[in-house]
């Protein structure tokens, strides 16, 4: 898998025995092929049934899970179709093209194309039983998270205290809060919300959202909604600062804005992510935590970059071991790595809570030691 031949040969159904031409202004003939599309299983061990996937897809459109993943059509083509730039590669000017009505995509960069299926498979970099596994979760949880978000992001300018506290943090904008759909919960009316919705309670349960004696799980945090999950940061100080709902924290936060740049700057923390966009830092992104995952490790390897690693000047030490040990394995994949020193005690939220600009900041990057 992976290699554009082998690609169009999946999309054209037809075992290779055509070769297809790539036009600029005319689209891939696979978004034409109405045959059906041989998956990696099929070269496998085990078959799935042609039904249960053409019910999988039926119940994602494609456009609707890109879009959840943060891929934004940029500019629109003629019969309903859309270029945008890939969120399989770097790309720099839109090359990924999507057509809803044939709930396929196709990308003149890279070269490679299908259904939601293949783009969940290559997108998670997973074999196809897993993408099968992880639409279908998306597909049990996604409506809920999203309607939970919502109903987060409508509560955040009812509370004051959630206001107070994201302008104590530096964060001031209100494109910015759009930007990360940044919402609160306040807790104890999320469940009758979504119940009322129609949502049920297990699934509720299911989602981590309500406890299991029925109380909301986040109570007084700002959220955070991430591709698949929301993370929540607590205003009191008894409660553990830091949660997610169960599940992955997903891939790095932004990658799809952060990924085209030739620089990108790693931080540990949405706060540090939120003020470093705030001061004009597109090429920012975030590990949520100093230990990546597999996945988001692979991400920055995915093409040639300098990455800047900012995690917090902790005074155990902790972050900055992180980041040296984190600096060695991207080096060894042949990845340039600087690693930036803040002044002793600050994280990049503290930084520019307390005065620093984009300017100096940008001094620490240019100062910072390979
Ligand atoms: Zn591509």
């Amino acid at each position: 898998m992976g290699t554009p031949a082998a690609a169009q040969r999946l999309l054209l159904g037809d075992g290779g025995s055509h070769r297809p031409t790539l036009l600029a202004n005319a689209h891939h003939r696979c978004l034409g092929s109405h045959r059906a599309l041989p998956y990696s299983a099929d070269r496998g061990k085990k078959s799935v049934n042609r039904q249960t996937l053409d019910d999988l897809k039926q119940q994602i459109p494609l456009m609707v899970y890109l879009q959840a993943h943060d891929w934004q059509p940029a500019r629109p083509l003629s019969r309903g179709r859309w270029m945008g730039l890939c969120p399989l590669h770097g790309d720099h000017k839109p090359s990924f093209l999507v057509d809803p009505n044939k709930d396929l995509f196709f990308c003149y960069g890279c070269g490679r194309g299908g259904d939601v299926i293949r783009f969940a498979e290559l997108y998670h970099q997973v074999k196809f039983s897993q993408a099968l596994t992880l639409l279908r979760q998306w597909r049990g949880a996604a409506p809920l998270l999203q309607e939970a978000a919502r109903f987060y992001g409508m509560q955040l300018h009812r509370h004051n205290e959630a206001i107070a506290y994201l302008y104590q943090r530096g964060i001031r904008s209100l494109e910015l809060i759009e930007h990360m759909r940044i919402g609160y919960a306040p807790g104890g009316c999320l469940r009758g919300w979504l119940t009322q919705l129609g949502h049920s309670w297990p699934a509720l349960r299911q989602a981590g959202l309500v406890t299991g004696v029925g109380y909301d799980a986040y109570v007084r945090r700002i959220v955070f909604p991430l591709e698949d999950n929301l993370y929540g940061r607590s205003l009191s100080t008894s409660a553990p600062p830091h949660r997610f709902l169960p599940g992955s924290k997903g891939g790095l936060y932004g990658w799809t804005q952060a990924r085209s740049h030739p620089e990108v700057i790693l931080v540990e923390g949405l706060f540090d992510y939120a003020v470093l966009w705030q001061a004009g830092f597109q090429n920012v992104t975030c590990s949520l935590g100093t230990h990546l995952n597999a996945r988001q490790f692979r991400q920055l390897c995915d093409g040639p970059r300098t990455v800047y690693v900012i995690f917090d000047a902790d005074p155990n030490g902790s972050g900055q071991q992180a980041a040296q040990c984190l600096s060695q394995r991207l080096r060894e994949r042949g990845i340039p790595v600087r690693t930036v020193s803040l002044p002793d005690g600050h994280d990049p939220n503290s930084f520019f809570v307390q005065g620093g600009d984009a300017r100096q900041f940008q001094s620490l990057l240019e100062a910072a030691h390979p």
